[in-house]
């Protein structure tokens, strides 16, 4: 007999977006990534949280903090015990909270191994999924395409996590020579296989072998893109740490975040939506302007995406966007109580870079500078002094070749890339193969 009381009890059910996919556990939402009918999992409900509890917050430190948000989440599925470990294995880098001006201050999301945020949600998500398939015989075999910056963290991120290999495509010649050394360098679990051909190519080689049905029958086979639940709920973490972080400031604190597919945001305005107080959301964009043009007319039209300095928001058609559609209840009114949204050019990016860095000394990349820009057109519209806080996404030296155009000489690299120069590359090269590509994994799988 359904009884749906008792499921509740024992499990958060996650839904798709699409409401088509009947909801699922934790568990296959994880494995799965996207739902079978193309929607994006969501958890049944939000935790919430009260005022005591968000206030308690301020005693509390980042891990102490993550750890209970994410049992919030998670405690049905999971025990305290082994939260307590994933957290702590996944959060082992700080997040600093600089006031670069009165009152605005940069969350520097870029202290993790491949200095950008997405280590946050790689990480937390590797170590969650190593748990969700533990006592399995076969090993899980993750597929990753990157185009760079998606592949360095989710490799970084599963780096000798244990029952996974991580297999990561990437475009011969079409990477960074950092973000190839950040793929190739880690050895043991992570197999990154050069492909002759372009991203797509990659992609449609990942998809290929994900969909395999021999391949399927003899591995276990999943795909870690940025559409992960596993990725989204961590993310969640830093908003409560950084509010917390600025309690005894008058006035409820403004995030400005540089958005792409709206992942950051999404788990934003989850924060929100479970009992953090915000006082208003930015939408930062450069000229990839569907979200603003969103919620200026209520129409939601997809276009193709156009290069830019801050090329990880470089995206024309958001994945996140059917979430933050549902959390808004579909209604655009809803969207613009909490969040305003802006369109910034490479001109203003860098002319950003550049007055900052001279007025106070503090370098911004080009994605934190967008981001910078929200803020501050937010004050000149609104007048508000209070906690303006911008989501610093990556360090600066992620990005040499812009900060050198931008700056006109830029020269620091950080130990974690002065590293990469000593180690050793290991990588193999495949045609553009699906065929090629699955010999690759049944001999790396027996
Ligand atoms: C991925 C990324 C973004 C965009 O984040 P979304 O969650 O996709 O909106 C912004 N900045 C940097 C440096 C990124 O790598």
């Amino acid at each position: 007999m359904y009884c749906p009381l008792l499921v509740m009890i024992v499990k958060m059910l996650y839904y798709s977006t699409k409401g088509i996919a009947p909801p699922v556990t934790l568990r296959e939402a994880v494995l799965r990534g996207p739902a079978p009918d193309g929607g994006l999992y969501m958890p049944e409900r939000l935790p919430h949280f009260d005022s005591a509890f968000i206030r308690a917050l301020s005693g509390k430190n980042l891990k102490e903090i993550s750890f209970e948000i994410a049992s919030a989440f998670f405690a049905r599925d999971i025990s305290r015990d082994v939260l307590e470990g994933i957290v702590g294995q996944a959060i082992d880098f700080p997040i600093p909270l600089v006031e670069v001006q009165p009152g605005v201050y940069s969350l520097e999301l870029y202290h993790g191994p491949t200095m950008a945020f997405k280590d946050m949600g790689a990480r937390f998500m590797s170590r969650l999924m190593s748990f969700l398939y533990r006592n399995m015989d076969k090993p899980l075999n993750v597929i990753v395409a990157t185009s760079g910056d998606t592949g360095s963290a989710v490799a970084s991120g599963f780096h000798e996590v244990e029952g996974i290999n991580v297999i990561v495509l990437f475009p011969k010649g079409r990477v960074s020579r950092l973000q190839r050394l950040q793929i190739t360098t880690l050895g043991r679990n992570i197999h990154p296989l050069e492909v002759e051909g372009s991203f797509d190519d990659c992609q449609g080689l990942a998809r290929n072998i994900l969909a395999d049905k021999e391949l399927n029958s003899q591995l276990t086979l999943t795909s870690a893109n940025s559409i992960n639940i596993g990725r989204l709920v961590p993310q969640c973490f830093y908003y409560f740490y950084a509010a917390a972080r600025l309690w005894d400031k008058p006035g409820g604190p403004v995030f400005s975040v540089p958005s792409g597919n709206f992942g950051n945001l999404t788990a934003g305005v989850m924060a929100m939506l479970a009992g953090l107080p915000v006082r208003k959301f930015i939408a930062a964009v450069n000229i990839n302007d569907v979200f603003p043009k969103f919620l200026a007319t209520g129409q939601y039209k997809p276009a193709a995406s156009v290069p830019t300095y801050s090329s990880a928001m470089d995206v024309g058609d958001p994945s996140n966007f059917a979430r933050l559609n549902m959390l808004m209840g579909g209604l655009p009114a809803n969207f613009r109580e909490s969040i305003m949204s802006w369109s910034f050019t490479d001109g203003q990016t860098a002319d950003a870079v550049r007055r900052v860095a001279n007025d106070t000394g503090y370098v911004m990349d080009p994605h934190g500078a967008v981001a910078w820009l929200g803020l501050e057109k937010y004050a000149g519209l609104t007048g508000y002094t209070g906690p303006r806080i911008f989501l610093e996404t990556a360090h600066p030296a992620k990005f040499p070749e812009t900060m050198k155009v931008i700056l006109g000489k830029y020269e620091y690299v950080p130990p974690q890339f002065m590293m990469l120069d000593e180690a050793e590359e290991k990588f193999t090269q495949v045609p553009y193969d699906a065929g090629a590509v699955k010999d690759y994994l049944l001999g790396i799988s027996s």
